[in-house]
């Protein structure tokens, strides 16, 4: 059945990303807001919107209740929970459809089934999926889950079964941590999450993380749109992701993307959903975990197959068959993702808080930016501190790092702190552009004290003009004693501008 009216039942970017797509399709929209939220472009761009309460998302965007309600009063048939908030929300699935409207979404049971971390290890555990070694049941005897990492061998993970955004993990390096560690990850997993239990699995030293995306519609048609590269983490969250992967070769990829879906079988899965797998320096990969929602990172992957993962979840949704087979799926190019937190970089990349002052992102061919901001807006406290996704797709992972840099260059933020220094670091860097990195990279890699503002060559141009001047007033002679950066701008331009 066509849906004729969508509630999006989100925020900022991913909120506005879905109204632009949906909009195309003739669907009519409803913006979901709190209080800190009315004069967000998402609100401005769906065709009516709807406050649904105070800042906290506990009062506004995790409100089951308030959210159907108000699709029910402006008579939306579908949601669309986006990524976060109630997006992995079995019950929410449950209750959007017996109020009688369509979920953007697989089952509630597909939901449940992936929500918890060992249920979902447990109903892969019955194909040919390798996982990661560990304990299949919640830890209840700490002496027995002692037993099994010993067995397993040190470093483990400790794990909270219903974890997500990378939170709920505790690294375990010999065993008189381990109670330690084991009391911390069971409060953190009660108090983040609502569930105490955790799990153990072998910690692998230097991983690369690699998911793939997943295409399914209601009649059994599975596909898998290839890989992201997901490495560049901080606090195990991305920060920048890629496709394809700069590693894998065509048979890895197709027995991933094989594996892929028989763990999306194995819980009888449809819409689109990513199947995350961290993989070894031998190229052995191992199954992680199942995100039964849109990802975050999913542009990289619109760009390389040229489909639109809104339309496509909005096509199943409606209950048609897929149109694409995987003998028909191409690779195009290479498009790579960079998140711009609010976050310091050179500060453990703690959230920064603040107004945006500038905001003028970068544009061109190629260029793709997911915002939901303007300037002079503030960022809120309340809610995750992505500002904008900015994605650059060529026909080269050289080019497209090369694009990267220069649109990093462009992207004008100013009255907070963010993540723009770094990824421009992170594309220079030799351990990145090898391709060769792992989860380790900030690690092992990141030397913040090596940051540089990131600048335009106009930028460079007043600067190393005033550098002249500067020089000049001080007796010294001219240009020839300007450093590194500002010798490459072009001298030319500068010397006839006139900067007082
Ligand atoms: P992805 O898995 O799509 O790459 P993230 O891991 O960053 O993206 O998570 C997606 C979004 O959902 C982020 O905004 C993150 O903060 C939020 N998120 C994910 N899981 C949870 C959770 N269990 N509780 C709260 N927020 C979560
Ligand atoms: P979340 O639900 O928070 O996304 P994941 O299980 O997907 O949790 O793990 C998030 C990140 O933590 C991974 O991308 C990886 O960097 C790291 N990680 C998770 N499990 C392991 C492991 N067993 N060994 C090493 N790193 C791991
Ligand atoms: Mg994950």
């Amino acid at each position: 059945m066509k849906i004729k009216k969508l509630l999006i039942a989100n925020r900022g970017e991913i909120s506005l990303r879905i109204i632009k797509s949906v909009k195309e399709m003739g669907i009519q929209t409803v913006a979901v807001f709190s209080e800190a939220d009315r004069n967000s472009p998402h609100v401005l761009a769906a065709d009516e919107a709807i406050c649904i309460g105070p800042a906290p998302a506990s009062e506004s965007y995790l409100r089951m209740d308030k959210i159907i309600q108000a699709a029910k009063d402006l008579q939306a048939d579908a949601i669309h929970p986006g990524y976060g908030f109630l997006s992995e929300n079995a019950e929410f699935a449950e209750k959007v459809v017996a109020a009688g409207i369509t979920f953007v979404g697989p089952s509630s049971d597909s939901i449940a089934l992936m929500g918890s971390k060992l249920e979902a290890k447990k109903a892969v555990s019955a194909y040919d999926i390798p996982l990661v070694p560990g304990t299949d049941e919640p830890i209840q005897r700490v002496e027995l889950a002692k037993h099994i990492a010993a067995e397993i061998g040190y470093p483990i993970l400790i794990k909270a079964s219903a974890g997500g955004g990378g939170k709920g993990m505790r690294i375990v390096q010999d065993e008189q941590e381990f109670d330690a560690q084991m009391e911390r990850a069971t409060s953190e997993a009660q108090s983040a999450f609502g569930d105490p239990a955790v799990f153990i699995e072998k910690y692998i030293e230097s991983p690369k993380h690699i998911e793939i995306q997943l295409l399914g519609d209601q009649h059994g048609n599975m596909v898998y749109l290839f890989e992201r590269e997901c490495s560049i983490q901080r606090r195990h969250q991305k920060v920048i992701e890629e496709a394809p992967s700069p590693v894998l070769t065509p048979e890895i990829r197709k027995k991933m993307g094989e594996a892929a879906i028989l763990v999306g079988k194995s819980c009888g899965y449809y819409g689109a959903g990513t199947v995350e797998f961290l993989v070894d320096k031998n190229l052995d990969f191992y199954f992680l975990e199942m995100n039964t929602r849109l990802q975050v990172e999913h542009p990289v992957t619109e760009c390389i197959t040229g489909l639109d993962l809104v339309k496509e979840q909005i096509k199943i949704a409606e209950g048609a068959r897929l149109s694409i087979s995987q003998e028909n799926l191409q690779i195009h190019g290479h498009a790579i993702e960079a998140r711009i937190y609010a976050e310091d970089p050179e500060n453990q990349f703690l959230p920064d808080t603040g107004t945006l002052i500038t905001y003028t992102p970068p544009k061109g061919p190629g260029i793709r930016v997911d915002d939901g901001f303007e300037e002079g807006m503030p960022i809120p406290i309340h809610y995750d501190p992505m500002i904008a996704k900015l994605t650059v797709h060529a026909e080269t992972r050289e080019l497209a790092i090369e694009k990267m840099k220069q649109a990093l260059v462009d992207f004008k933020i100013s009255g907070i702190k963010t993540t723009i220094p770094f990824c421009h670091y992170v594309m220079t860097h030799p351990q990145f552009t090898s391709g060769a990195f792992t989860t380790k990279f900030v690690e092992n890699y990141f030397e913040p004290s090596k940051l540089q503002p990131v600048l335009s060559s106009e930028e460079m141009l007043v600067m190393a003009a005033f550098a002249v001047y500067w020089k000049e007033e001080q007796g010294y002679t001219s240009s020839h004693q300007l450093s590194q950066p500002f010798e490459n701008a072009s001298k030319s331009s500068w010397k006839t501008r006139k900067i007082r």
